[in-house]
């Protein structure tokens, strides 16, 4: 009998050992130390042995039964201690945890608009390199070396013939000197000058446009940019077009909607002018057509250039290009 009580309690301290869950523990009391348990049913045969050992005996059951009872009670201890979370977390009272969502960048939403007014009017999205040859930024865009219309475009050079395109017009080039008309191609993107100051960052993003096919005129042009304009902004919004001169389309126009801020009254940010200008544009130079080898008296085309900030700041509101790039959640938060 010595011998079964020292195993039961190996067994008991085993069994408790592996116990992780308060129904375990509670299975646990009933098979050892319940009224019908091992423990019971052991101590109950102690009136079956000899008088002489029954003393000893029943000090030894007791002795080993109060230490099982002692390790049962500190593991209810154990078990209640690591299931408190879990009751607090069960309390439908308590406030909801606040989980950040994540969202686009304004300029990123402003950016994808554009792009799916465009592709809404057939316009396929091509994307180019940032670190351009001198080729495609300007020579086969009709800037040749020397001309003064590079001093306007403040370019960052990484060699002699290698610089950050300072617009998304290389595209144009890379793009028809690749394929054959008809082409209609947006081409979004970042583009990089020295200048910093409150409506320009050395960074900033562009959309570049052309369409070439037989006979396109002016009046395409005009078409297009009235579609774009009224759905980027409002439908009955007025534009008008500026002469203008840009060495890659002839002829040029600058674009200007109605003030979106006065309503074209006349304003601080229109400048009393009541027009706001909104980008570039113009027939492609037959000159840039040459030299990809069409024909420009067979084909011709038109061209555009707008300024992704520029969009997002008349859009919203805002007056601050910097805005943009110094990452404050109390600002992206808003869009
Ligand atoms: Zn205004």
């Amino acid at each position: 009998m010595e011998d079964e009580l020292n195993r039961l309690a190996q067994e008991a301290r085993n069994t408790l050992d592996a116990v992780a869950e308060p129904a375990e523990l509670e299975a646990f009391r009933v098979r050892f130390l319940g009224r019908k348990g091992l423990f019971s049913t052991v101590m109950r045969r102690l009136g079956t042995v000899s008088p002489e050992d029954r003393p000893r005996l029943g000090q030894l059951a007791n002795t080993v039964k109060q230490g099982i009872e002692k390790l049962y009670e500190e593991k209810k201890q154990a078990l209640a201690g690591a299931s408190a979370p879990t009751k607090a977390a069960e309390d439908l009272s308590l406030p909801g945890r606040h989980i950040p969502f994540g969202k686009l960048h304004p300029v990123t939403q402003v950016m994808e608009e554009i792009c799916a007014i465009f592709e809404g009017m057939g316009f396929a999205v091509a994307e180019g390199p940032d670190v351009e040859l001198d080729h495609y930024n300007f020579a086969a865009l009709n800037i040749p070396e020397h001309h003064p219309a590079r001093a306007m475009h403040d370019t960052f050079y990484v060699s002699d013939s290698i610089l950050l395109r300072t617009h998304t017009s290389p595209m144009q080039a890379r793009i028809m000197e690749a394929q054959e008309p008809p082409l209609r191609y947006i081409a979004p993107g970042k583009v990089y000058r020295c200048d910093s100051d409150i409506t320009h960052t050395p960074m900033f993003h562009q959309v570049e446009g052309f369409l070439v096919d037989r006979r396109v005129s002016f009046a395409d042009l005009k078409g297009v940019l009235t579609i774009f304009t009224r759905r980027m902004f409002d439908d009955d919004l007025a534009l008008r077009f500026r002469p203008s001169f840009f060495p890659f389309t002839e002829p040029s126009a600058e674009v200007d909607i109605a003030c979106v801020i006065c309503g074209g009254k006349g304003c601080r940010v229109c400048k009393r002018t009541g027009w706001l200008e909104i980008l570039g544009a113009g027939l492609i130079d037959p000159e840039v057509l040459k030299m990809v080898n069409y024909d420009p008296d067979a084909y011709s085309g038109f061209a555009f250039g707008l300024g992704v900030e520029r969009i997002a700041m008349l859009k919203y509101g805002i007056d601050d290009i910097r805005l943009f790039y110094e990452n404050d959640l109390r600002f992206l938060g808003q869009f």
